[in-house]
């Protein structure tokens, strides 16, 4: 049988600026799509109304553009086509693998015994598991608009990263029942990842490690909706000299920084390149990069950005890639 076509993704918050993280998992990821003759898709994840900004929006076009990344076909707004969304969670509802929570954040904090309340692994005590008969008894009850929480049952999920190899995790244990929906109506991140994947056709994601953590998640709102799992593949993140994620700087590091202060993108390109172990050391025409990628078959370790990186950048040369710690992928 004919291996389906490769539809590969760009998903990115228009919550802020992007900044060379970002960059080097979209170049990646597109690389890949087009290392394999697929489709690549576009999604703006911009359901997070109080820090979308319109700003935001064309920025990333922006940024996107000067790299150098294309899409077929038309951009999907998460926002704009969110009934799609609130219909899978209203069937996780109305099929009782999701239930009414009217928890606060800091209720959930409180009720958990563990001495590390607040860490980000806090995992759900099952307050409003089976408390209240419906939307409207929950609503009645507690005086508070409730969130929807999926309910997770015991088991292991188990999936195969392209980088990491083979993942196990005890969502009940290490999680629990997760939200779905905010109380503010809001549909959760791991929801909308899932229905847009699918609706999007999506069958690879690559994306950075920082989300391997949410992937068995994502595996079990598939399962539960009957959706078909894309392949995934987890890539390093890239750090600061302190090894902070970017994220914390991304005004100073942000793509539109180096556009303004006049990088050439073909050289970030080629750092991102190197990195990846496809460097030439130069820039090349996007076909020559696409020509030699390859995936590895490991994890790998962060990436380093920051002043030195810059510097090079900003004087026209291509910085040598440093690994923020770690074997240094074969
Ligand atoms: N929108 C997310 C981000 O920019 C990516 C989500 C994903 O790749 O699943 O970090």
């Amino acid at each position: 049988m004919q291996e389906p076509r490769t539809v590969g993704r760009l998903a990115p918050s228009p919550t802020g600026r992007l900044h060379v993280g970002h960059a080097r998992s979209f170049l990646i990821a597109w690389w890949s799509v087009r290392a394999a003759g697929g489709r690549v898709v576009l999604r703006l994840e911009d359901l997070d109304r109080s820090r979308v900004r319109q700003e935001y929006v064309d920025g990333v076009l922006r940024d996107l553009e000067w790299l150098g990344l294309d899409w077929d076909g038309v951009p999907l707004s998460q926002y704009e086509s969110r009934a799609a969304l609130h219909a899978a969670a209203e069937d996780l509802l109305a099929r009782g693998l999701a239930y009414p929570c009217v928890c606060t954040r800091r209720e959930v904090q409180e009720a958990i015994a563990a001495p590390h309340a607040g860490d980000v692994n806090e995992v759900y005590p099952g307050t409003c598991r089976d408390r209240f008969a419906s939307v409207q008894a929950a609503r009645a009850e507690s005086g508070r608009e409730p969130a929807l929480r999926f309910r997770v049952a015991p088991g292991v999920v188990e999936f195969d990263d392209l980088l990491h190899g083979p993942q196990r995790q005890d969502v009940a244990s290490v999680v629990g029942d997760f939200p779905i929906t905010s109380r503010d109506g809001q549909v959760a991140y791991q929801l909308a990842v899932v229905v847009d994947d699918a609706r999007q056709g999506v069958n690879e994601v690559l994306r950075g490690d920082d989300l391997l953590d949410s992937t068995a998640r994502q595996g079990l709102l598939q399962r539960a909706l009957g959706l078909a799992s894309p392949r995934w593949g987890h890539l390093g993140l890239v750090v600061d000299e302190s090894g902070r994620r970017l994220a914390k700087r991304a005004d100073d590091l942000s793509l539109e920084r180096l556009r303004d202060e006049g990088v050439d993108p073909r050289r970030l390109v080629a750092w991102i390149a190197d990195g990846f172990e496809l460097g030439a050391g130069e820039p090349l025409p996007a076909e020559a990069w696409i020509a030699r990628f390859r995936l590895p078959s490991q994890p790998e370790s962060a990436i380093r950005f920051d002043r030195p990186e810059l510097d090079a950048l900003l004087s026209g040369r291509v910085p040598a890639a440093r690994r923020s710690s770690g074997p240094r992928m074969s």
